[in-house]
């Protein structure tokens, strides 16, 4: 499987939702689409599901228009629309249908998709009682009925409580064994714990195609937190005299420094409190958050 994204645009009334965007997805990852709302993640994804269609640019899966692959994709919508009176079995055979399967096929088949998003023994409980977790699941299973090789979801535990989150969470965590995904949030903390890569949209463009590894690294920050007691604040005066110290910022017990290659004098400065027998409460490299750095990315 190979998903390849060809500087698609989409217009809406001449207001640009998705700009000039590429990209390119392979088989066994599992990639987040982060971006704030409004920044096209939707409109991007339904291009992708062939849902609509691009104003220009291209969307292939193994190198053929995705129009003539669609049952490769899996796509779940970000407000999927059940009919509450219909049972969890009576969905997917409706749904199965209208993506061309064969009631037989679907006969066998709607037990084992229900067990594997862990909706077994709810066959025949009507959708409308289903709490948000569980609809989200049934989502899931619609999108992986017809057995695609690639799966889209839009959104998928953004609108949940923490129970269903945490429900759907473990449930993609099962799934990207065996399936590709694509997946969007506009909650970084939700792809960090699935996603191995990130692709970053803002106002409908590409910022960043990385991983959670790289940008922490990137923005490795340069200076130490330290903490201390009340009886070592006249070692401060001592490292104020350290020629690889740059800055020192002392508030109250806590005391921020800025040296040259942190990675080499960060022993340097702990082996010099050490020899002063300086109480230390904390020692802490003041790296920026993943949250911080995506921040700054999209504000
Ligand atoms: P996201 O999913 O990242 O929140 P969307 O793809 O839904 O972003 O929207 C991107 C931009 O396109 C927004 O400015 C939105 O208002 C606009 N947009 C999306 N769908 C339509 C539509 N059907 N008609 C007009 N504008 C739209
Ligand atoms: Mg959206």
């Amino acid at each position: 499987m190979k998903l390849e994204i060809k500087n698609v645009t989409k217009k809406f009334k001449g207001k640009v939702a998705v700009n000039n965007f590429s990209m390119e997805l392979n088989s066994g990852e599992c990639v987040g689409l982060i971006g704030p709302n409004g920044a096209g993640k939707s409109t991007l994804i339904k291009v992708i599901s062939d849902i609509i269609n691009s104003d220009s640019g291209e969307v292939l899966l193994n190198g053929k228009k995705i129009s003539k692959m669609k049952r490769e994709i899996g796509y779940l919508p970000q407000y999927p629309n059940f009919f509450h009176w219909m049972t969890a079995k009576e969905t997917l055979t409706f749904m199965g249908q209208l993506s061309g399967m064969l009631k037989e096929e679907l006969t066998n088949w709607i037990p084992v998709i229900l067990a594997k998003v862990g909706l077994e023994g709810e066959e025949n409980s009507k959708v409308g009682t289903f709490s948000g977790g569980m609809r989200q699941r049934l989502g899931i299973a619609q999108a992986l009925l017809h057995k695609p090789s690639l799966i889209v979801m839009d959104e998928p535990v953004s609108a949940l409580d923490p129970i269903g989150r945490r429900e759907v969470l473990n449930l993609i965590e099962e799934i990207k064994k065996d399936t590709t995904i694509l997946l969007s949030t506009h909650i970084l903390g939700d792809a960090e714990e699935i996603c191995e890569r990130f692709v970053i949209i803002k106002n409908g463009t590409k910022i960043e195609d990385t991983t959670i590894t790289e940008l922490l690294n990137r923005n490795n920050g340069n200076k130490l937190n330290l903490e201390l007691t009340s009886k070592d604040q006249k070692w401060i005066d001592v490292i104020k005299k350290i020629p690889y110290v740059k800055e020192v910022e002392v508030k109250g017990y806590k005391v921020q420094i800025k040296v040259e290659n942190i990675q080499k004098n960060k022993n340097m400065l702990l082996i010099n409190a050490l020899s002063h027998d300086v109480d230390i409460i904390k020692f802490e490299i003041n790296n920026d958050t993943l949250e911080e750095i995506f921040l700054k990315l999209v504000v």
